[in-house]
């Protein structure tokens, strides 16, 4: 599908129907339910989603189409995954030639609670000359070509049934409706950028394919997921050698080992990070001021606490504690219980460890090992 840059066309109604779709989306990505994998022993899910297929074959080289090369790269990177991963489940959008529509793929992701969605694709560019791989996240692109890739990667709906209305009347060949479409927050695009410079190394690196870099533009598909999501375009189907390298078995298991490498490194370094945060969890340490004990349990948001806020309730035996919390480290606490004084002449430092009230002397050895 060819795209048209529709010039000169900064039209009023086009901005409202960008607007509303904007906001659809919005809506709809603040409802779906979120599939980060917070829970270290979820078992990993990850969504492979080969672009194109059936009724719609992508960008058309001389040998080959891109739905058929990309299908190829999916199958072969879903099967490095399952083969060395056990513990992650691996979903396609599609395993055959057939035609999904966009709105589906996300679907799919999103259903499926998935931890990273990866949609496959190859280019077409009027300079054959242009040869090399980049990977996109959602955003607000930098330069005319960005758009013009993600134009080109939407236009695809027009192919769907009743497509104005399944997205809002949501027009790809309008390049301003892209501006406040790539302003949505996107809760996962530091970690999308993150896989993404993973496959961008892994394809400098190892595939020894020339670098086009990390790069951000407004497309659909990315705009409905509610995980770290990226697009990737494999190379140029209008180059010569690109196109018999994208074609062939070995160039595709390349490139499907190149994005295995990448998930590999990022799923590692997710983990790292969340046992770090459980690590530093289990050890927590924090300070409070304790303000009375009592028989008598007293609400928060009693007088009694003279407008205090953040009044924590512990019960220990029969007796009621209650103490502020500032910021919890021993430092500024102490300050604070300076500052309070005068409104409570008897307030003392007490700590907390995962909640639990230990000796202060104990909780300053844990923190100064
Ligand atoms: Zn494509």
């Amino acid at each position: 599908m060819r795209y048209r840059i529709n010039n000169a066309s900064f039209l009023l109604h086009r901005f409202v129907v960008s607007l509303v779709f904007s906001i659809v989306v919005f809506l709809f990505n603040q409802n779906a339910v979120s599939g980060q994998n917070n829970d270290t022993n979820k078992p990993w899910t990850v969504v492979i989603d080969p672009g194109h297929g059936g009724k719609d074959p992508g960008s058309l080289g001389r040998i080959s189409k891109e739905a058929d090369i990309v299908l190829g790269i999916g199958l072969k990177l879903g099967n490095y995954i399952e083969q060395n991963f056990h513990d992650v489940n691996v979903i396609y959008t599609r395993k055959t030639n057939k035609f999904v529509e966009l709105h589906k793929r996300a679907d799919i992701a999103n259903k499926n609670r998935a931890d990273l969605f990866i949609s496959l694709h190859a280019d077409w560019f009027s300079n054959s000359r242009i040869t090399g791989p980049s990977t996109y996240a959602m955003g607000l692109h930098k330069n005319e070509e960005n758009l013009a890739v993600a134009q080109k990667e939407n236009a695809v709906i027009v192919l769907e049934e009743d497509y104005t209305t399944k997205y809002e009347g949501y027009d790809p060949d309008s390049p301003e409706s892209y501006i406040i479409f790539s302003l949505m927050q996107n809760t996962y695009l530091d970690q999308s950028l993150e896989f993404a410079s993973y496959v961008q190394d892994q394809f400098r690196e190892r595939a020894k394919r020339r670098d086009r870099g990390v790069r951000q533009a407004g497309f659909l598909v990315l705009s409905q997921t509610t995980m770290p999501s990226v697009l990737i375009e494999t190379g140029f189907v209008s180059n010569p050698n690109e196109e018999r390298y994208l074609a062939s078995k070995q160039g595709q298991d390349y490139i499907a080992s190149a994005i295995y490498r990448a998930f590999r490194e990022f799923k590692k370094n997710i983990e790292d990070k969340s046992n770090f945060t459980t690590l530093h969890q289990q050890n927590r340490i924090r300070f409070m001021v304790q303000v009375s004990a009592s028989r008598k349990r007293i609400s928060t948001d009693s007088d009694f606490f003279k407008g205090y806020k953040n009044v924590h309730e512990f019960k220990i035996d029969k007796i009621y504690k209650y103490a502020f919390l500032d910021s919890g480290t021993y430092n500024e606490t102490l300050a604070f219980r300076k500052k309070i004084q005068k409104d409570f002449p008897g307030a003392f430092l007490i700590a907390l460890k995962n909640d639990t009230i230990i000796p202060v002397r104990e909780a300053l050895k844990i923190i100064n090992r």
